[in-house]
């Protein structure tokens, strides 16, 4: 079995695949209302030069791939997408991350295709606050998706709530109960200091453990070791059908177990979220590379990856937004 390892002994052995910068949704932190310049029709990658790239990954180690965006549902025929990454030996696991506004119309399709996972972001239960947070989206379509891919197979879904301080915190609770009586995996992820510059404010960002603290006003909540955890913690309440993750790339970044790659819909492959080297792979595809090229450009973005981003805070205040020449939607969240 090959392992691909960078310098700093990490196996990176996970692909994060944007497949388009465009989304059906406004998230006030995420993109500007009139929404983000988009990339050029020509310059996104097609499906099979994707299939290609994660070929040649996969042949290095890459074993499991997340399709992200963008919102990935809006680009056609993404379940097409799946089926191609699932030809491909060696790729054990494919999910793929959406605001669940489409997931009613395709989570059987994904199922069919060899989805194994889906995660839906969503940072309001309350209707209107949700119309606001997300510009225009109707709550009743995620749920409907929620309930369409429980019922296609794409289980455990997670759920990826960014509580924001002043903005949706007084959810965290009812965020926490829906664990409950559902089979959820809710998850928090910390607010960071990236995508719209207008929105930042380090007194919004709440840190996991205030979360946590806030969760355990429920019930006690016991850590439970989850087999593919990633990057979460989860813990459980006592009985409950799911269980809550937390997930701190700032007060407790995780980059020391970092094992992802991305790669962006025009084509580049990027070592780090927060660091903007990348490295072009479309043009060596577009002009004939061969696989011992693409192979190359893949081991080299290993070579590149950052040892960690320098956000963290502990008893050190967040240094300043992160000023990125990409946004979170244009490089895949
Ligand atoms: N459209 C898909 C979705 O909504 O899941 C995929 C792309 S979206 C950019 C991926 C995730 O990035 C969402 O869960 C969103 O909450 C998260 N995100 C964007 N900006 C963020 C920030 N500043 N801090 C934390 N999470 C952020």
């Amino acid at each position: 079995m090959t392992v691909l390892k960078d310098r700093f002994e990490r196996t990176i052995d996970y692909m994060r695949i944007s497949v388009t910068d465009r989304c059906n949704l406004r998230c006030i932190y995420c993109m500007p209302v009139g929404g983000l310049p988009p990339i050029e029709h020509k310059e996104i990658l097609r499906y099979e030069e994707i299939a290609q790239i994660i070929s040649t990954a996969a042949r290095v180690g890459v074993k499991k791939i997340r399709i992200t965006g963008g919102e990935p549902l809006v680009r056609r025929n993404i379940p097409h997408l799946v089926k191609l990454i699932r030809e491909i030996g060696c790729i054990r696991d494919v999910s793929l991350t959406t605001n669940g506004i489409l997931l009613e119309r395709y989570a059987d399709a994904l199922a069919e295709a060899g989805l194994n996972r889906i995660n839906v972001s969503l940072d309001s239960l309350r209707p209107d606050r949700y119309r606001e947070i997300t510009r225009g989206g109707d709550l009743k379509a995620v749920f409907r998706g929620l309930q369409a891919a429980e019922k296609a197979g794409l289980n455990p879904v997670k759920i990826n709530m960014v509580p924001i301080r002043g903005v949706n915190d007084d959810e965290i609770s009812d965020f926490s109960r829906m664990t409950l009586g559902s089979p959820y995996q809710v998850r928090f992820i910390e607010f960071m200091p990236f995508g719209l510059r207008e929105t930042w404010a380090t007194e919004k960002f709440i840190p996991s453990e205030e979360i946590r603290s806030v969760a355990e006003k429920i019930g006690t909540l016991r850590p439970v070791v989850m087999k593919k955890a990633g990057p979460a913690r989860y813990f459980k309440y006592g009985g409950a059908a799911g269980v809550l993750g937390f997930i701190s790339p700032l007060s407790n970044h995780f980059c020391g177990e970092c094992n992802r790659l991305r790669l962006t819909a025009d084509g580049k492959l990027r070592p780090c979220l927060f660091s903007e080297t990348e490295i072009d792979i479309r043009s060596a595809l577009r002009s004939g590379a061969s696989d011992a090229e693409i192979e190359r450009l893949i081991r080299l973005s290993i070579e590149v990856k950052p040892e960690g981003h320098n956000m963290q805070i502990g008893n050190t205040k967040i240094r300043s937004f992160r000023e990125q020449t990409r946004q979170m939607s244009k490089i895949g969240g």
